[in-house]
């Protein structure tokens, strides 16, 4: 069965897509914590971080993001999140990356 974010990159679960190649894609989190919150998720069903191998898709991941911040106009800076397992406050086993923009982010997270 697929996952969610598989089956918004087919299209069979409507979302707001802001990027495509061949190897990731990017949409907006329905639920967004910043006024800039993208999802960019690995076409391919990697499990997360933990199941990252040498080089494929996920490689692809930063410059996609790089992308859509110059898309996005997010000139003043961003973050690049990626929640692995449990702890990590992983909820969805796709391996993604949020982009957080547009407002003055605190740090240390949560
Ligand atoms: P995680 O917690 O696994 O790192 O991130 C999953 C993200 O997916 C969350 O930020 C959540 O708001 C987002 N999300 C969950 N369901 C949907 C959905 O149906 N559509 C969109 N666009 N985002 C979703």
């Amino acid at each position: 069965m697929s996952t969610l974010f598989t089956k918004i990159i087919n299209r069979e679960v409507p979302s707001d897509i802001v990027y495509e190649d061949d190897f990731v894609v990017g949409f907006r989190d329905i639920n967004p914590q910043a006024p800039v919150h993208i999802v960019i998720a690995t076409r391919a069903e990697i499990t997360g971080v933990a199941a990252v191998e040498e080089s494929g898709d996920q490689q692809h991941l930063i410059y996609a993001a790089r992308k859509i911040a110059e898309n996005e106009g997010l000139e003043k800076g961003y973050r690049l999140v990626i929640n692995q397992g449990e702890d990590g406050g992983q909820t969805f086993d796709h391996l993604h990356m949020h982009l957080l923009g547009g407002r003055k982010l605190s740090w240390p997270p949560g």
